[in-house]
């Protein structure tokens, strides 16, 4: 069976009286060429495990067994479970779990059942939790490499550099962890329904360490998120009235980073961040 032709996929899900849900994101592949690519560029090989979310009915599943180690596949909507059966007969090497990705602890479902390999994910993720998802994903803190087709728009943010308008806290969050590459398109004419939005894959490559030594981590995403949460209000104001500094404390802090007092959150790089959050630490510490 071919698990991206329209007229096949459509056939196999009426037989199991399936019915697509718009809330779990489902829009299935129905151009071959996407599966075959994403599964090319996550790199794998017989020594990697790969943790999917969302199999749907394993057109990129199937991809994946075919060149890693084993694949956990999870999948939330279990009216799929007699689907994935049937599509997924005879590979061996793959797993699917019934459950809510949100809500598992991914980084003790790969220990348990990727154990001797190397971690990854791949996936076509469900785009109503793409930010969540990620978010747990990086936090699992064991994935050597995530390579997800998402929402080209998310894409952009993750990938962004300071000046551009996509510049934000979740992309700095993502940046602080992996080395990030914008992959390729995939427009919506290649899945069933059709999204309203073009898709974009991404791969993050997690760092062996952050790009920057910092005094604390806590308080770099504390004022990295304050600054975006009010990106129109000066950085002054938004640490401020965010996290409680006094003015005078932020302007100083500024000043000796170099920084006009006037300057927004939107015009500091990762490493001006950093410093920023630094200067508060010694500030506070009274070594400033
Ligand atoms: N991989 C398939 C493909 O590329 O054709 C399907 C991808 S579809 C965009 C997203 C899939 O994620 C659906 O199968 C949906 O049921 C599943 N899903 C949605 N929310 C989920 C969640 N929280 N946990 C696990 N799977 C989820």
């Amino acid at each position: 069976m071919v698990l991206t032709d329209y007229t096949e996929i459509r056939a196999l899900l009426t037989r199991h009286g399936f019915r697509f849900s718009k809330s779990l994101g489902q829009n299935f592949l129905t151009a071959a060429w996407v599966p075959a690519r994403i599964a090319e560029e996550s790199g794998l090989d017989a020594d990697t495990g790969v943790v999917e979310i969302g199999p749907g009915v394993g057109c990129l599943t199937a991809e994946l067994s075919a060149r890693a180690g084993k694949v956990v596949a999870i999948e939330m909507d279990r009216a799929l479970k007699p689907v994935l059966a049937e599509t997924l007969q005879g590979r061996d090497n793959v797993e699917v779990v019934f459950g809510d990705a949100t809500k598992l602890d991914l980084k003790s479902l790969a220990a348990e059942k990727l154990a001797g390999l190397r971690p990854v994910v791949c996936a076509n993720l469900p785009y109503n939790v793409t930010t969540p998802l990620l978010t747990a994903i990086l936090d699992a803190g064991c994935f050597a490499s995530v390579t997800v087709m998402i929402q080209r728009e998310v894409a952009r943010r993750i990938c962004a550099q300071v000046g551009s308008p996509d510049y934000g806290a979740f992309g700095l969050f993502v940046q602080w962890h992996c080395e990030t590459a914008l992959l390729f398109d995939v427009p919506p004419s290649c899945f069933v329904p059709q999204p309203k939005v073009t898709s974009s894959v991404i791969r993050l490559t997690r760092r062996s360490a952050p790009p920057i030594a910092v005094q604390s981590e806590e308080l770099l995403f504390r004022v990295i998120r304050a600054a975006f949460n009010q990106r129109r209000k000066t950085l002054v104001n938004a640490l401020s009235s965010q996290l409680g500094y006094e003015k005078s404390l932020i302007e100083e802090v500024l000043t000796s980073c170099g920084f006009d007092p006037r300057v927004r959150g939107e015009a500091l790089a990762i490493g001006d961040f950093a410093a920023v959050s630094d200067k508060i630490v010694y500030r506070i510490n009274g070594t400033l």
